[in-house]
């Protein structure tokens, strides 16, 4: 089976939401007093995992945990667990997850036992006191501790940085020389507009990753690597270090014609395009009938809605392309 949308691109990733609550509030993220779906809203863990197995029956090969913080989501190791099977059988090629890491201390080995080999980890800065600012609830050597557990427990580990202009613009060389000897991957993330982050300021908030380019190719000799993994990512190679590094580049790079994926959230709203208002209901066909086939064609149907790509702009000096929701209701 395939999932093949009007552009002829073949869906084979989905990125899962499992919850949007987060034990951390990033300023580029959410607002301070953020406001989360009652908990009655959310697909319980049992129907997110009927959800993905019908995406996996349906041709998704690759399948990302995400949030929110994924988590913090109450058992959801459970869910972890029992979702490792498609590895078994050999129908789900991969199963990662994007964390903040705070969590990982305690659920590093188990995520490897079900399956998981590689996690992305969310860290913008190396010093405790820009850490705190930043997530404004989050503490950076409870992170660093996670970020041990997952290496002990044999979880590959990449981290993703968003770029914050007049944030941390001065630690990307210590940030990456961090991550060199520390053999994890590094990837930089443009700031997206999504959704009301309170008094925050996108534009200022806006560091091109050319500029990022720049700076790394006056200190390193770099050579751009041709392969794509069917997203935003580009990457190159250090080559004093040996270290891939990716750059997640939705505004100063489109990356639309070779998207492979979808998103859902933890309500069970599928977003076929990151940077568009466009989503079905999975919930009711989900709940409606006990018949997969029928879930399988509003899945299908959805996929035949996916448009062609997304309309972010900062060039003008303004914000086009706002979204209304937060990237902790799709998971990034
Ligand atoms: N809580 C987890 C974490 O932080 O890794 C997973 C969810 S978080 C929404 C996924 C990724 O989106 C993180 O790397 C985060 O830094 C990034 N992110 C959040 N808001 C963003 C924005 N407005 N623009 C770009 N990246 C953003
Ligand atoms: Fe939470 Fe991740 Fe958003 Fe930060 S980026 S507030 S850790 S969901």
């Amino acid at each position: 089976m395939k999932l093949v949308d009007p552009f002829q691109r073949t869906i084979s990733y989905l990125r899962l939401s499992v919850t949007d609550r987060c034990d951390f509030r990033c300023l580029y993220c959410m607002s301070e007093n953020m406001q989360f779906l009652p908990k009655k809203d959310l697909l319980t863990l049992e129907e997110l995992d009927i959800l993905c197995t019908e995406f996996i029956n349906l041709g998704i090969k690759k399948l990302r945990i995400t949030g929110g913080e994924p988590l913090v989501r109450k058992d959801i190791m459970s869910f972890f667990g029992s979702i490792g099977r498609h590895l078994d059988s050999g129908k789900l090629e991969e199963l990662t997850l994007t964390t903040n890491g705070s969590q990982l201390e305690k659920h590093a080995d188990n995520l490897y036992l079900a399956g998981v080999r590689r996690v992305n980890i969310s860290l913008d800065t190396l010093d405790e006191k820009k850490f705190a600012e930043i997530t404004r609830w989050g503490r950076l050597p409870q992170v660093l501790r996670g970020i041990d557990a997952a290496q002990k427990a044999g979880l590959k580990v990449k981290i993703n940085v968003v770029a914050l202009k007049g944030f941390n613009e001065d630690e990307l060389l210590k940030i990456t020389s961090w991550c060199a000897e520390r053999d994890m991957g590094l990837t930089f993330i443009e700031v997206m507009p999504m959704g009301d982050i309170g008094n925050e300021n996108r534009l200022e908030q806006y560091w091109s990753l050319k500029d990022l380019w720049k700076t790394l190719a006056s200190h390193y000799e770099l050579t751009d690597l041709a392969e794509s993994t069917g997203g935003p990512a580009r990457y190159f190679k250090i080559e004093e270090t040996g270290q891939k590094i990716g750059l997640i580049t939705p505004l100063s790079h489109n990356f639309c014609e070779s998207c492979n994926r979808v998103r859902v959230t933890c309500t069970g709203e599928i977003y076929t395009c990151l940077g568009q208002e466009g989503k079905s209901d999975l919930k009711t066909p989900l709940r409606s009938s006990d018949d997969r086939k029928v879930l399988q064609e509003a899945i299908q149907q959805a996929i035949g809605l996916k448009p062609k790509g997304h309309d972010f702009d900062y060039s003008r000096q303004t914000v086009e392309g706002k979204m209304t929701r937060n990237m902790s209701h799709t998971g990034g």
